[in-house]
């Protein structure tokens, strides 16, 4: 059973077959920047009606989106390219102690480029506090950092307050939106964000795609990372991979479409889940539990260590301990240990994620199955 939705979700079968057509059929597979022929033209017109398809439910300028590999190029492609390009303006970045570590390890490197930066440090709930951030700011300041929603906990960010409280200072404000595009509602036209990076494979959309929103690019200039060909106005050179594209561009409007359907499906099952676990007793949550996205469950169970349980799961429940990409080396969660969390319930937490193809009976068959490697985990601790 997959409960790992927050590492990567599944394909929907509709984006499969919007990105066929550009991997088969004759023509279509063209180079979308040979436009001195009519199938390369016919390429970017794809390529073009994609970025539309994108910008339209984030009421965003389809021209202020540049596709990237993903959300980690996004970010890198963001938070270097404003500090490069502006580093004669500051250099004080501030981020959180929470974000994604294709976040974190751009901020460390930046730092061996003699850039200052600040670590906002999260409440207990896992919430960053905007007055933190405010107080944390200087004239030397040119970029400030913070994720939507942690992909740990699931816990969303003060996101609009920020911006807003950003607006009149003569700071960039960037937003990795991994976790919550598509899941969210944003309105680019309405929250002064300046840079926003999107995962296509978060919302059921191929892997290695995604994209940067910047916005008004004439007015937020960027150092790019690679150089090249000129595509994607000079930001991201490389032959654009017109199939990953119309898959993204598809699975994001039908995100948009499903949002409030997924939504809800995600409460029930998140209820469902916390109500099968019952069994398996003395559990907390960890995370705020309002101002979270009902699809992870971050929890930790009393007396039961994360790597035991997650051994015992390995063949019947796929789900993570911290994040998927510090797995495999057993780390405590850096987001947990940022909210003061310590000891039994560092070590113990896992997290449940799920989605739109989960079923309510998986959920209770996986509950069940947690409950039971649970308690084997505890009996054996005691003998
Ligand atoms: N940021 C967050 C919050 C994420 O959850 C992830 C994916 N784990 C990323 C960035 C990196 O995204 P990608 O896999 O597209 O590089």
């Amino acid at each position: 059973m997959y409960l790992d939705y927050a590492a990567t979700t599944p394909i929907a079968p509709e984006a499969v077959d919007a990105m066929l057509p550009y991997l088969t059929q004759t023509g279509l597979f063209a180079n979308p920047s040979s436009i001195q022929h009519g199938m390369g033209e016919a390429a970017e017109s794809v390529v073009e009606r994609s970025r539309s398809r994108i910008a339209e439910p984030c009421h965003g300028n389809a021209k202020d989106f540049v596709f990237t590999s993903g959300a980690t190029e996004a970010n890198n492609l963001a938070i270097k390219g404003i500090a490069l390009a502006h580093r004669d303006r500051g250099r004080h970045i501030v981020t959180t102690a929470i974000e994604h570590k294709s976040v974190l390890d751009t901020f460390k490197h930046l730092e061996s480029q003699s850039f200052a930066v600040t670590y906002l440090r999260p409440d207990s709930n896992g919430r960053i506090v905007p007055d933190d951030l405010l107080k944390s700011l200087s004239d030397e300041t040119i970029l400030v950092s913070v994720m939507q929603i942690n992909n740990e906990t699931g816990v969303i960010q003060p996101i609009e307050q920020i911006a807003d409280a950003l607006a009149d200072k003569n700071i960039f404000f960037h937003v990795d939106a991994a976790q919550s595009a598509g899941k969210l509602p944003i309105d680019l036209s309405a929250i002064p964000i300046d840079l926003l990076s999107i995962s296509a494979h978060k919302f059921y959309g191929p892997k290695g795609i995604g994209c940067l929103f910047i916005r008004n690019r004439k007015r937020t200039p960027l150092a790019p990372l690679l150089h090249g060909g000129g595509q994607e106005f000079g930001l991201r050179p490389g032959t654009l991979a017109t199939h990953q594209i119309a898959g993204m561009a598809e699975a994001f409007g039908i995100a948009h479409e499903r949002q409030a359907q997924d939504l809800d499906h995600a409460e029930r099952l998140r209820k469902l889940l916390l109500e099968s676990l019952q069994a398996a007793g003395d559990f907390v949550v960890n995370g705020d539990p309002t101002h979270c996205l009902p699809n992870i469950v971050n929890l930790s169970f009393a007396n039961v260590d994360a790597s035991a349980l997650l051994i015992a799961l390995r063949d019947q429940v796929a789900i993570a301990s911290g994040s998927a990409c510090n797995s495999g080396a057993v780390e405590a969660s850096h987001v947990l240990r940022a909210m003061g969390i310590e000891g039994d319930r560092l070590y113990g937490a896992v997290r449940i994620s799920f989605g739109r193809y989960t079923t309510e009976t998986e959920i209770v068959s996986a509950g069940r199955s947690i409950a039971e490697a649970v308690e084997r985990l505890r009996t054996l601790a005691l003998e």
